[in-house]
């Protein structure tokens, strides 16, 4: 039996929630007394396919197609689903992303598979196969038994930390064809709307609101970003302004975020803005009302004027570096 791992890549390298994904995978082979093993698709140097050693799997099946070097829902659900059974999975685990929001609906369509979405912890063994998920925007969770054979799980950001190990990985080169029908839509070309961090994947995003007052104050958001290395987000009112390009905009219709540190600047903390962000490891609040509903989600909060404080915080942020 062996639980199957997809590491999903972004220009070269696995990202981050996949290792998380592959450390969950390796702790739930143990759990079930299985094996590990990773998938990637698409083209990626030894040394980017080490990550996956250190996240805790030393097995990863490499299908270097280069007709499948675009991520795609349908060949990729297709090569995931023949691997799958090649290597008797019992449990498919992919992040959450919206790549692998597509994939895992099709892969538990051709596995006759049962499929949970966004757990956030190991399943309970003792009787049966039960999973914790997050609901409503993070607002709730939902216990699932799932009772078929097979299983597909994608995994919430931050519901683990990647493991740290330094185990040497065997690769071993797959090819795998894939039903024509599969590629009658492919992407052809691709270009990036913005060269800087991708919010998806940020540890840290520095995001600002309306309390910023205008576009022309937006260079706080960006040297604070800048010096701490992070991705710049928004709120919805700052995106429908035109003060920030619309992929800016967390939130419930907007972009969600789950990075380890959110810092939220002249941002109220209305519940939809909330629900974007409320998966962050740490959010600090910076706001002059000290009454702003965000402060209660916040791990930290500086009631304050943010025309004051961010210019410290880019100075402190400059000298930490
Ligand atoms: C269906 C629906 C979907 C929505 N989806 C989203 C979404 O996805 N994302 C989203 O963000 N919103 C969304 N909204 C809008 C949301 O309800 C709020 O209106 C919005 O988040 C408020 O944006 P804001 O906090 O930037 O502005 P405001 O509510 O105007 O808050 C500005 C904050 O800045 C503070 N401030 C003012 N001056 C300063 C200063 N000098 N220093 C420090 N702080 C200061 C104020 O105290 C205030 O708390 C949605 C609304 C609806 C109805």
């Amino acid at each position: 039996m062996s639980v199957l791992v997809f590491a999903e890549g972004s220009e070269g390298q696995i990202k981050n929630s996949s290792l998380e994904a592959v450390s969950y995978a390796a702790l739930l082979a143990e759990k079930l007394n299985g094996k590990a093993v990773a998938t990637v698709i698409g083209s990626y140097t030894n040394e980017a396919l080490s990550a996956i050693g250190k996240a805790g799997v030393t097995k990863v099946l490499h299908v270097a197609d280069e007709k499948l070097a675009k991520p795609m829902a349908m060949p990729y659900a297709s090569v995931l689903a023949e691997i799958a059974q090649r290597e008797n999975a019992e449990v498919v685990l992919l992040p959450r992303s919206s790549l692998c929001d597509s994939i895992a609906g099709r892969l538990a369509k051709k596995l006759d598979a049962s499929i949970a979405t966004g757990v956030t912890e190991l399943p309970d063994i003792s009787s049966g196969f039960r999973v914790k998920k997050s609901i409503y925007t993070g607002k709730a969770y939902a216990w699932i038994e799932l009772t078929s054979k097979v299983k597909i799980l994608t995994l919430a950001k931050n519901a683990v930390a990647p493991m740290q190990k330094d185990s040497a990985i065997s690769v071993e080169q797959l090819q795998i064809s894939v039903p024509d029908g599969d590629m009658a839509a492919r992407i052809t070309q691709t270009e990036k709307a913005t060269g800087d961090i991708l919010l998806t994947e940020a540890r840290i995003v520095v995001s600002g609101g309306r309390g910023l007052k205008g576009p022309e104050n937006w260079h706080l958001v960006t040297e604070l970003a800048k010096a701490l290395g992070a991705a710049t987000g928004c709120s919805k009112p700052v995106s429908d302004m035109n003060w920030r390009p619309h992929h800016e905009h967390v939130g419930q219709t907007g972009v969600k975020v789950s990075p380890d540190l959110y810092i939220a600047i002249g941002i109220s903390g209305a519940i939809q803005h909330l629900a974007g962000v409320n998966t962050s490891k740490y959010i600090v609040v910076i706001n002059n009302d000290a009454d702003a509903p965000f402060f209660k989600a916040a791990d930290y909060g500086i009631v304050g004027d943010a025309f004051q404080v961010v210019p410290k915080l880019i100075e402190a942020a400059k000298k930490l570096k």
